[in-house]
């Protein structure tokens, strides 16, 4: 028996410094040579040189018993020491050398063996380095001769496992029958063996994630091979003692399922039918939860593909730009870059992407310098008329006229005295429109198919058809509940007068009669919203164009909303309705019985008639988005939403009227085409719900509403299957509360560009002239010929002397946009309550609009808006990446206000702030997004010295405001860095070219808020609005005047110095939500056995090392190997690796090492000194 010399042994605790006493280990073996060359080596390597040269035994048991004392007792870390130190190639030739003999030594090769798989997975090179030593064939010829040694062919098992993380080395594997043989080791269900069981099942699993391996055991027939053990396995192991081998199983079925030809002999084999039943007897036992979770993964990533039932991915509305030859639907196109862009608001947090770092801007010079204008400065003075209030005489503050007369004159009278009011201003550019259209007789738009009847005969953008609320038979709705309803609901009003009217001719009767009874339903019902009134929303939208030429109003747009009097939780997610939904997908696709699959609405196709037990469908009608309704069960809709136009992506808004329910039956929605990759629909948000039958009891409410929702990757593809798009299915169930009722859902609440309008007129006439200097203009036509809005609103100076106009000129500007993107309907929301808040006679508005002149365009994408589009322009771009060189032909809105604003900047009015309003669908909260040089050159690590770099901080002054007084922001959220990809947005552009030092993003959540007061709630458009107000609070808190002037005048209104709410944001730097409780992507891959989990398996391998190997094992041997293979297996990788009797031995030695000398101690000793 081989001792260590005592005298030769100075091991200080660490290995390192084993040092020296490698001679104890070979010269007694006679190999002094070596002893020089290792002088200098670290302990560890002594002892890795020794085992790859060791020629007999017991000094090689010794020196893996060493290693796996070392290697049992520490961390990962000590293994990466040794694999860095060369362990893995020594352990693979000290395999080579004792395998390749003609009687291998199994005494050795076995602890060899647990030992290279141990070490072997957590070295990712291990792959290479055994095809480089001979070890991979050497190990497979071994497993082929001790395949009916169940220890000993686990154990090659393992290392073929471990050896195959490398693709190349796999396919060797494969090449050489590997597959065969292993798969034949896979039994059917017994109690014996599982250990070796499990490992070629593993081992199995990892050589199918090639490609070519995967080819092969379908062509062999093995997949159907494994469908059928693993259905003989669930069956018989109703003890549930081999869940691993089941779930074992299931990993092979995976990753052989990651190539299409695997996916098509798994659905042909019938292995859907088999994972949906298996499953289902599986569900309510927790145990089980990791088979049921594999299952569900797995047959959702087996659904075969199935396109989009559309005849084109082409938006169904297709606008002819100019210039540019008219889309021609589904032409091959070179693939489509632009579905990887990420977005301002969507990707702009995403830390944990590969490619964010790169993303910072960190050139120095990009980041300070301005660039070149983009056109000459001649063409800047034409904005000059955007600044009314420097020219404005204000001869009216001397008249002493009453104020009812001032008030109602004071269009007229600032029409009279300015040639750029509003009312000019539209009436100049509409009759321009009206003959350039004219004379440029351009065809009728159409639908992508070319098809619409109603379409025909109108100009590019159809303004809604020549009528007001009072000569449209039908205006509000299609539904013929709708008319019902009304009437209805003014029956006991109007009996007596109808009376009189069917003696009309019949055609006039019927208008009439809806006349009457929407003035009367007007009368009667119409609830009174401040700053809502449905005549003049119908006037504003009579002028509104678009695409498809609407001429249905949606109710809730008309009759208009108010908030509901609670607040609106966040829906609680039910435990797995997930799985449940996937689970009924899946049953449509095994038993068709009950599909229906009965397209009841199709926005292309008017002639559709729905049938009497079906819902009904309608959005046609501004902002409405909904391509296409199918049946597909009694009481489940499959929904398409519609392209944007002139693209074939960017669904994800929606915007519908459904009608004929039936109450309280749960109709479940699924919108099949959504193409974000998460929303906040898994984290507690809702849809939004309007009903008619709500609103004429006296509750005009957008709800949020709905249950079991959730967000999830699904099995459709697009149409033409040209672009390799991922598509999501957003699922809801809504209870309707009334029978035959008219009901609106939305993805958020609606805000129409009609709405915009009727609401500045109101706000127009709400203010005093003679205080508030408010007025409209038009920035540009858009590409559909509508006015781009554009407002400005200041105080009327106190008087008309030189000083008060004076201060009146020199006031700096605070430009405010929103809604570039069309889908964010709650950047609407927030700036409503900006803009009613700065006409408003609150004595912060009031001190903001002495201060301050604001100029606002609240919609820079009305064309966007108006035609149900979620991201983009009609030009199919996102307008929010064009501020670099916008085109002033086809983005006329953001080349405008870039002129604008070059022209501020050229009378040197330079903007105090510019904000951008945005929603955003991943977040909850509200925040901004700012520009700093030095954070970006911070956060990227840049080299370049930021210590000399001057920067006014002042860009944290609004975020820090906001934090402190409104309940909904969260400076935590907020970041000011400069990304290469939002380099052309209207954040950065403004503040790198015109030389904003506040130029933000403001960014609120669809959703609802996780901090503050509102924590857990969803956010209403009364939150919304009040974000819109507390932007503006925050602006006192600019300059020192401003503080003076606000200390004087409104301290008891606004305290900007004390928290008045006490709310400060959390601090937490959480930037996105927390991965979603159940995966929304299918994952790819099958979670492989853990480290642990195969150190556990090795192990356990030795337990029982003593017993007959292939006799019939006792009953209690069969129970200890189950616990080896159940789920929860003890991680303990302590040494097993030698039989336990030699084992002993060595460590009774080794102790008396210890003893004798008292410096060693192996069990705790550092392998890094
Ligand atoms: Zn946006």
């Amino acid at each position: 028996m081989f001792t260590y010399g005592c005298s030769n042994f100075t091991w200080n605790g660490t290995l390192r410094e084993l040092k020296g006493s490698y001679p104890a280990f070979c010269t007694e073996r006679g190999r002094p040579a070596m002893t020089a060359a290792l002088s200098s080596c670290s302990g560890l390597e002594v002892l890795l040189s020794t085992l790859q040269n060791a020629g007999d035994v017991e000094s090689t048991l010794n020196i893996l018993n060493v290693l796996d004392e070392l290697l049992s007792a520490g961390t990962d870390r000590r293994i990466h020491y040794m694999i860095s130190k060369g362990g893995s190639e020594a352990l693979l030739t000290a395999l080579v050398n004792n395998g390749r003999t003609f009687s291998p030594n199994y005494t050795i090769l076995l602890p060899l063996l647990h030992l290279l798989a141990k070490v072997g997975h957590r070295d990712r090179r291990i792959g290479m380095k055994a095809e480089e030593a001979g070890a991979v064939l050497l190990t497979l010829n071994l497993l082929r001769h001790n395949i009916k040694h169940a220890r000993k062919a686990a154990a090659c098992l393992w290392v073929i496992q471990v050896f195959s993380s490398s693709v190349s080395t796999a396919n060797l594997i494969g090449e050489n029958h590997g597959l065969d043989v292993i798969y034949h080791l896979i039994p059917p269900y017994t109690t014996k063996h599982l250990h070796s069981i499990k490992a070629a099942i593993n081992a199995l699993a990892v050589l199918l994630c090639t490609k070519a391996n995967v080819g092969y055991v379908v062509t062999k027939g093995y997949i159907s091979g494994l469908l059928r053990l693993y259905e003989d396995w669930h069956n018989k192991d109703t003890q549930h003692v081999a869940i691993a081998i089941r779930h074992a199983l299931l990993c092979c079925l995976h990753n052989a399922t990651d190539s299409s030809a695997g996916r098509q002999a798994f659905i042909s084999q019938g292995g859907i039918r088999l994972l949906y039943q298996t499953t289902q007897t599986c569900l309510l036992s927790k145990s089980l939860a990791s088979l049921v979770e594999a299952s569900v993964q797995l047959m959702r990533k087996c659904l075969p593909k199935t396109p989009l039932p559309l005849r084109s991915d082409q938006s169904a509305y297709t606008f002819p730009l100019p210039g540019q030859p008219a889309a021609v639907p589904d032409v091959d196109e070179a693939p489509d870059e632009s579905s990887e862009e990420s977005d301002e608001d969507e990707e702009e947090q995403e830390a944990g992407s590969k490619d964010y770092d790169d993303d910072f801007e960190t050139d120095l010079n990009k980041l300070r310098l301005r660039p070149e204008p983009d056109r000459p400065a001649e063409l800047l003075p034409q904005y000059s008329r955007l600044c009314p209030e420097l020219s404005h005489d204000f001869q009216d503050l001397d008249l002493s006229s009453e104020p009812e007369e001032s008030s109602s004159s004071s269009s007229s009278s600032s029409s009279s005295s300015s040639s750029s009011s509003s009312d000019d201003d539209e009436a100049v550019l509409l009759d321009r429109m009206d003959r350039k259209r004219r004379a440029a007789n351009s065809g009728s738009s159409t639908s992508s198919d070319g098809s619409e009847t109603s379409i025909k005969g109108h100009s590019p953008a159809a303004p809604l058809a020549t009528c007001d609320s009072h000569s449209s038979g039908n205006i509000l709705s299609t539904s013929p509940i709708f008319r019902t309803m009304i009437e209805e609901a003014t029956a006991e009003a109007s009996s007596a007068q109808r009376g009189d009217e069917q003696d009309d001719d019949e055609e006039g009767a019927e208008r009439s009669l809806h006349r009457t009874v929407i003035d009367r339903l007007l009368e009667r019902h119409g609830a009174c919203i401040p700053h809502h009134q449905p005549k003049l929303y119908c006037a504003a939208a009579t002028r509104t164009r678009s695409i498809p030429g609407f001429s249905i109003l949606a109710f809730p747009d008309f009759w208009g909303h108010l908030p509901p009097p609670r607040h609106e939780p966040m829906a609680p997610r039910r435990p797995n309705i997930q799985r449940q939904k996937v689970f009924e997908d899946v049953q449509r696709f095994l038993n068709t019985d009950d599909i229906i699959n009965q397209v009841v609405f199709d926005l292309e196709d008017n002639s559709l008639q729905s049938h009497s037990d079906s819902l009904r469908f309608y959005s046609k009608f501004e902002c409405g988005n909904l391509r296409k309704a199918i049946q597909v069960r009694r009481y489940e809709y499959d929904l398409i939403l519609n392209a944007d136009a002139n693209t074939s992506q960017h669904t994800q808004w929606f915007y519908f009227e459904v009608s004929n329910m039936v109450a309280n039956v749960p109709y479940r929605f699924n919108v099949i085409n959504c193409e974000k990759i998460n929303t906040q629909f898994n984290y507690g948000m809702q849809p939004v719900l309007y009903s008619v039958k709500e609103a004429l009891e006296g509750r005009p409410q957008w709800v949020r509403t709905g249950t079991d929702i959730c967000y999830f990757r699904n099995h459709f593809c697009p149409a033409r299957g040209r672009r390799r798009t991922t598509f999501y299915t957003l699922t809801f169930t809504i209870s309707f509360k009334h029978n035959e009722d008219v009901c609106y859902l939305a993805y958020h609440y609606p805000y129409t560009f009609s709405a915009l309008k009727a609401h500045l007129k109101v706000l127009q006439k709400s203010v005093d002239p003679a205080k508030v200097f408010f007025r409209q203009q038009i920035l540009c036509e858009t590409l559909a010929g509508n006015s781009c809005p554009v407002v400005t609103i200041t105080a009327c100076p106190a008087s008309r002397g030189w000083k008060d106009l004076h201060q009146l000129r020199n006031r700096p500007c605070i430009v405010l946009t929103g809604r570039v993107h069309p889908g964010e309907s709650n950047a609407s929301w927030v700036m409503k309550g900006t803009l009613e808040f700065l006409c408003s006679s609150d004595l912060v508005a009031q001190s903001l609009r002495e201060a301050f002149v604001f100029k606002v365009i609240p919609i820079l994408n009305p064309d966007g808006v108006i035609n149900g589009t979620n991201r983009c322009d009609l030009n199919s771009e996102d307008l929010n990446r064009q501020w670099c060189k916008p085109d002033p032909v086809l983005s006329p809105t953001i080349y405008h206000t870039k002129g604008f604003l070059y022209y501020l900047n050229s009378i040197g009015r330079t903007p105090l702030v510019f904000c951008d309003y945005h929603g955003h669908s991943r977040k909850k909260n509200v925040f901004l997004y700012g520009c700093s040089v030095k954070e970006t050159l911070w956060q990227s690590g840049s080299a370049v010295d930021t210590v000399g770099l001057k920067e006014d901080p002042g860009y944290r002054t609004i975020p820090k405001t906001l934090d402190r007084i409104a309940p909904a922001f969260s400076f935590n959220s907020c970041n000011y860095l400069v990304e290469k990809s939002r380099s052309a947005t209207a954040r950065v552009v403004v503040w790198r070219e015109m030389g904003v030092l506040r130029s933000y993003t403001m960014e609120s959540t669809y959703n609802g808020c996780d901090q503050g007061i509102y924590k857990g709630l969803q956010t209403g458009t009364r939150e919304l609005q009040e974000m819109g107000v507390k932007f503006c609070h925050s602006l006192l808190s600019l300059t020192k005047d401003m503080k003076a002037l606000y200390t004087r005048r409104v301290n008891k209104h606004v305290d900007l110095d004390h928290n008045i709410l006490d709310h400060n944001s959390h601090n937490s730097f959480e930037d996105d939500e927390p991965s979603c409780v159940e995966e929304i992507e299918y994952s790819t891959y099958c979670p492989m056995p853990k480290g642990a989990d195969l150190d556990s398996d090795v192990n356990c391998n030795m337990v029982n090392a003593g017993e007959e190997e292939e006799g019939d094992e006792g009953h209690s041997a069969a129970k200890r190997q189950q616990g080896c293979v159940g789920q929860s297996q003890q991680s303990n990788m302590k040494g097993r690796l030698l039989p336990s009797q030699i084992r002993q031995a060595s460590i009774e030695v080794l102790s008396d090492k210890r003893n004798m000398c008292n410096s060693v101690n192996v069990t705790n000793g550092q392998i890094i000194g």
